[in-house]
């Protein structure tokens, strides 16, 4: 059975994208089948997995408007060893352009269904905002991911997400569970950081990752070669992070599959 993530964060720049690319990549070479869905016009993910955003006939934005289906919009990210659903600029419309139509706020989760069972995990890249685009994407997912930096307004936007998250699980999404915090970009000599993040821990206790992302210029300069960090190098300390994180998630999937098989 796939399991959706979705991993948001409406504050700007917290590495949402660095997290789906690589995270993506990680499980992929940990032998699992993967869908990447780019839910940002920003189509970041789409250029760091190798694909050109410009020379697209179908997207996420097709997907979303029932122009085409999942099927016919996935592309492959040859480097990163996993599948696409890509985006451009053409999605910014889509947020105007969804507002009158049914179900709006289902569009994503019910094109997913139709390709879940090729997938053993599906991860969606959302934007910086908490509109119907990411709406979408909670409404399709099992469970939240969030990246964030370790500063004073980090905490802030985070209650306004849980409220969000809340409100989903209430009226559209039962099932929807905060999956796991994720520290990134963290400097362990910065004391902020550190307030920040055992704050992090007291409130969120075992939600918040074990593994933690550094700051890394590696992490940065991927993306412009159209790969992955932990193919472009696979020995940096960014790389490794993502790598232990794609096992954290994993071996956090089986103890759960395990609580399950002896609860019943
Ligand atoms: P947006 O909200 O615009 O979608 P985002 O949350 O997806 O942004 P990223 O694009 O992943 O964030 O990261 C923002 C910038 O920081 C990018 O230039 C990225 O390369 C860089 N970056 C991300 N993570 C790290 C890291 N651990 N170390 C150094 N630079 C990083
Ligand atoms: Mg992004």
């Amino acid at each position: 059975m796939s399991r959706t993530l979705v991993i948001t964060n409406q504050k700007g720049g917290v590495g949402k994208t660095t997290t789906s690319v690589n995270l993506a990549a990680g499980l992929a070479e940990a032998g699992k089948r993967v869908l990447l869905v780019d839910l940002d016009p920003q189509g970041n993910a789409t250029m760091g997995s190798g694909i050109d955003k410009r020379a697209l006939t179908h997207t996420v934005y097709h997907v979303l408007l029932g122009l085409a289906t999942a099927e016919q919009a996935k592309a492959r990210s040859e480097r990163g060893g996993y599948d696409v659903l890509p985006a451009n600029r053409d999605l910014a419309g889509a947020e105007v352009e969804l507002v009158d139509m049914e179900r709006r706020e289902l569009r994503l989760k019910a094109a997913l269904a139709q390709v879940a069972d090729q997938y053993d995990y599906v991860l969606i890249d959302c934007p910086p905002a908490l509109g119907l685009l990411t709406l979408n994407g909670l409404v399709a997912a099992d469970a939240v991911m969030i990246p964030m930096q370790c500063e004073y307004y980090a905490l802030e936007g985070l209650s306004d997400l849980v409220n969000t998250i809340k409100k989903v699980r209430a009226n559209l999404n039962p099932r929807i569970e905060i999956e796991g915090l994720l520290r990134t970009m963290f400097d362990p000599r910065n004391t902020l950081a550190q307030q920040v993040s055992a704050q992090l821990q007291q409130h969120f206790g075992n939600k918040v990752y074990a593994t933690v992302i550094p700051r890394n210029v590696r992490l940065a300069e991927a993306p412009s070669y159209g790969m992955p960090a932990i193919q472009f190098d696979r020995a940096c300390k960014g790389s490794q992070a993502y790598l232990a994180l794609a096992n954290e998630i994993l071996s956090r999937a089986q103890a759960a599959q395990a609580a399950r098989a002896t609860a019943s």
